[in-house]
């Protein structure tokens, strides 16, 4: 019938950073609806499924999500393969967690690009922006980080407080459709 001519994509997104920034809870807050101050850290890769209707098309969302490996600061290209976009998350809290996240950028572009060649797309989570009050005097010099080193945004989120995780999501997917 016609819903199997219903067009569907599927992408798998990488959510990588330092240790305790936060990934876990952003994915189960935006997959599964939940918030927890203490998620165990399973060791190796798991990822979840996030279904959306876009229009009247279908995406599929596979969230990466790593667990023991941050400590290396580096994954295998066996992770990274096929990624059509990533998160690179902070805490903003914690300024050697932004320190990092270059690093996270050049592992990823080193191991990790399109069919076509070029660098795929990563959005900057400035995560726990519960914790501080006004950020937005870093706006101007965030955007200028982005462009600099090829984020293509950045977002303030909140896993705990559900903010923004909709938001940036969002804004990947349609890069994501734009480009495929
Ligand atoms: P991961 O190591 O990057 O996966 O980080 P986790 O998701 O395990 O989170 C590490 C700790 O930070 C946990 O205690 C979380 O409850 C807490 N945490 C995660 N996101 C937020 C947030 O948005 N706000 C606050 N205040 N705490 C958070
Ligand atoms: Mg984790």
């Amino acid at each position: 019938g016609m819903r199997s001519l219903q067009k569907e994509h599927l992408y798998k997104v990488l959510v990588i950073g330092d240790l305790g920034v936060g990934k876990t809870s952003i994915i189960r807050r935006y997959v599964h609806q939940t918030y927890s101050t203490n998620y165990r850290a399973t060791i190796g890769v798991d990822f979840a499924l996030k279904v959306l209707n876009w229009d009247s098309e279908t995406v599929r969302l596979q969230l990466w999500d790593i667990a023991g490996q941050e400590r290396f600061g580096n994954m295998t290209r066996v992770y990274y393969r096929e990624a059509m976009g990533a998160f690179i998350v902070f805490d903003v809290t914690r300024p050697t967690t932004f320190e990092a996240v270059l690093k996270w950028k050049e592992d990823l572009d080193s191991k990790a690009m399109l069919a076509n060649g070029s660098s795929i797309a990563t959005v900057l989570l400035a995560n726990k922006c519960d914790q501080i009050r006004d950020l937005t005097n870093n706006g101007l010099k965030m955007d200028q980080f982005c462009k600099d080193h090829g984020f293509i945004g950045w977002f303030e989120t909140s896993a705990k407080d559900n903010l923004n995780l909709k938001e940036a999501a969002n804004f990947l997917i349609k890069h994501m459709m734009a480009t495929e």
